[in-house]
């Protein structure tokens, strides 16, 4: 139930070394993605897509243009501000980034540890989430005895524990084989139209954004080409 505005965005990392010149990673990238949004960013390796990711979600500071999140700006939060954000913004990762020494109920826990909340809400909302995932009957084992769609699934439970406006996904079925990525994606889908969250993914597959996206941006070397409703954009001529 979260608008996100990204309004003239740019992202300019700083030249490497004397002689080589700065990369422009995002150029004047505009995207609007209404409450309730499944929006899709799709473009090559390069293309800057994982770096409009992290400054949606504050990891990276953008040289230009703003991004509100609801009613924050993003771009001009103090670091503690930031964190607040942060909490109502999930992510999940190709490679799922789990803590494979801790079990699978301790992964979704630690969103809500780190938000300060209490353990008997904690224990409630990890059953909660893991149900709801479909992995009830895993909370005690290990992420590493998992198979690459249930480690997902994982990530899904974990980033949404604390409740999140907004979920990011960064290629999050990249590292799956087809019929678990169409899984994958069925559960976002649901995550969706359960919750009404929002949601940003980035991907090099227009297979996926066929599947669960309702409207699309094509980025190519940082800037934003095409942009619409799926049907329209990637409708044959
Ligand atoms: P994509 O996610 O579409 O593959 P990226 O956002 O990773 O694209 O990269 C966009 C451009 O920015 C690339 O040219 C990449 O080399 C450059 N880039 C990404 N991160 C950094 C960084 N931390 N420092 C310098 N250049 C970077
Ligand atoms: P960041 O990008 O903030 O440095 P990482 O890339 O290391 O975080 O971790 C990615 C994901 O792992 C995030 O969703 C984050 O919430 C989660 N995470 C980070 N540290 C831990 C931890 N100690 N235990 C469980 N999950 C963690």
């Amino acid at each position: 139930m979260t608008r996100v505005q990204m309004i003239g965005v740019g992202k300019r990392y700083p030249a490497r070394g004397s002689g080589s010149a700065p990369v422009v990673a995002v150029d004047d990238v505009s995207i609007d993605v209404a409450s309730g949004e499944i929006h899709a960013v799709i473009g090559y390796s390069g293309a800057g897509k994982s770096t409009l990711l992290r400054l949606v979600n504050g990891l990276e500071q953008a040289t230009s243009g703003s991004i509100l999140v609801g009613d924050d700006d993003v771009t001009k939060l103090s670091e503690s501000k930031l964190r607040a954000v942060r909490g109502r913004i999930g992510m999940i990762f190709q490679q799922f980034n789990l803590f494979h020494s801790k079990k699978v109920a301790k992964n979704v826990e630690y969103p809500l540890v780190v938000a300060g909340v209490p353990a008997e809400e904690r224990k409630r909302r990890v059953a909660e989430m893991l149900d709801f995932v479909g992995l009830g009957d895993k909370a005690d084992s290990y992420t590493d005895q998992l198979s690459g769609g249930q480690k997902q699934r994982v990530g899904i439970a974990r980033a949404l524990a604390t409740n999140p406006g907004v979920l990011l996904a960064d290629e999050a079925t990249s590292a799956l084989d087809p019929e678990t990525s169409q899984e994958v994606l069925g559960l976002l889908k649901r995550v969706n139209e359960e919750f009404g969250i929002t949601i940003i993914l980035i991907t090099h597959e227009m297979e996926v954004v066929r599947s669960i996206a309702n409207r699309v941006t094509v980025m190519e070397k940082g800037r934003a080409v095409e942009q619409g409703d799926v049907f329209d954009v990637f409708s044959d001529p």
